[in-house]
């Protein structure tokens, strides 16, 4: 079969959820995927920022397929040997007390957010059901109901309501406005994406994160940080939050904590927040599995053996000098941090992102836009400067091009 009849039969029997590039993947390598034609691509996406240790690294795949002939899944009505120690090695690689294990970043915000209402019920006092949540204009945390509710975005809402109630909006990067949500003595929690990925690679000024964080120990509540993109080397350090040496109360993670292998998120806190929940009352048939074990212990052990958040720190800001001089029209602004990086782009002769997008898959490099104008450049971190080099050559014909 050739990429038309692959994605014929896609379109066909799938729900139509997604507008992906018109390419059929089947093989992936470091920063390379190859098609079902045998071309080769950058890959610029990267999952969304879920293989940062590249495509296939060889000692995740290692720990897979170990894991894959010894044990797979026992549910958490069992123990296994592997999850202590998963859960050792993970809480002591961020600095918290305890792990709560899930499986998708949308399951590891939800469990989040519970664990924040438990928390203000049980140790600040909230009256029963009053308990709410702070939350950011332009978030993106996933696509459950409830994660939607926070949402201000009509394409992630739209048409899905009742909502859950219980979350208050303000505006991102205004730490006024933070201040002025937590004058109501209900509010247990505020909940932001360090740098707001899906939003377009939106960062905010410097000093953001650390007002927010003292403004929430002022008014005892919940500094919660979905880390779920940014996080695991993405952005130059370890965590977006580190810039700042914000120590979040609750941290989500997810995406690249298994590699690109499996769904895996995971929530970490301390005693005082994590012990509010018991047992039975929150948890995944999946979450915390064997497989996912061993594999994530390979992948964030890739990451610290390769100091990957170096190379972030150091491709991006190659990659962010050199778009910058790209002398093109279509060329708003580049911004990010790490290689966690979107070219905001303007319109020209009637060829947008998409265009772009199209004639970059073309020249044999994927990105993908967000929001109709804005295309995010996210490759894997494991990039060689050569390979950015000659990435950044692709991107500058294809503008010149388009
Ligand atoms: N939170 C953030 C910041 C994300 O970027 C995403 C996915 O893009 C999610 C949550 C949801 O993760 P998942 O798609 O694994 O449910």
């Amino acid at each position: 079969m050739r990429t038309k009849e692959y994605i014929e039969r896609e379109e066909k029997f799938g729900a139509h959820n997604y507008h992906p590039l018109p390419v059929v993947l089947n093989r992936g390598e470091g920063v390379f995927v190859w098609d079902v034609e045998d071309k080769r691509y950058f890959d610029f996406l990267s999952g969304y920022s879920a293989l940062n240790q590249g495509h296939r690294h060889p000692k995740i795949i290692e720990a897979l397929k170990q894991q894959a002939d010894c044990l797979t899944l026992t549910s958490r009505a069992f123990h296994s040997d592997l999850l202590g120690e998963y859960m050792e090695y993970t809480c002591r690689y961020f600095g918290y007390d305890k792990l709560l294990p899930m499986n998708t970043g949308a399951e590891g915000v939800e469990t989040a957010l519970k664990l924040c209402r438990r928390w203000g019920y049980v140790r600040k006092g909230v009256a029963p059901e009053q308990a709410k949540i702070v939350v950011c204009a332009d978030n993106f945390h996933g696509r459950t109901i409830t994660v939607i509710s926070m949402s201000t975005d009509p394409s992630s809402y739209g048409n899905f309501g009742p909502f859950t109630p219980g979350f208050v909006k303000i505006p991102y990067n205004q730490a006024d406005a933070l201040r002025e949500a937590l004058a109501d003595p209900t509010v247990v929690g505020f909940l932001l994406e360090p740098i707001q990925g899906e939003a377009g690679v939106v960062v905010p000024d410097e000093g953001y994160l650390r007002e927010c964080y003292a403004l929430c120990k002022q008014h005892h509540v919940l500094f919660i940080a979905d880390e779920i993109q940014t996080g695991i080397a993405r952005t130059g350090k370890m965590l977006a939050c580190d810039y700042e040496e914000v120590r979040p109360d609750i941290l989500i993670l997810g995406k690249a904590i298994s590699g690109g292998v499996l769904p895996v998120s995971a929530v970490l806190a301390d005693d005082e927040v994590m012990l509010t929940i018991l047992p039975g009352e929150h948890g995944s048939t999946y979450g915390g599995n064997p497989l996912a074990a061993k594999v994530s212990i390979a992948a964030l052990e890739v990451v610290k053996e390769e100091r990957l958040w170096e190379n972030a720190y150091r491709m991006g800001q190659l990659f962010r000098e050199e778009i910058a001089r790209i002398d093109n029209p279509m060329i708003k602004l580049v911004r990010g941090k790490g290689l966690l990086n979107a070219v905001v782009t303007e319109p020209t002769n009637g060829k947008n992102a998409w265009d772009i997008c199209m004639a970059l898959m073309r020249n044999g490099l994927l990105a993908k836009p967000t929001h109709d104008h804005i295309i995010r450049f996210t490759p894997p971190l494991v990039i060689t400067e050569e390979q950015m080099h000659e990435a950044i050559a692709i991107i500058r014909q294809t503008l010149e091009e388009v």
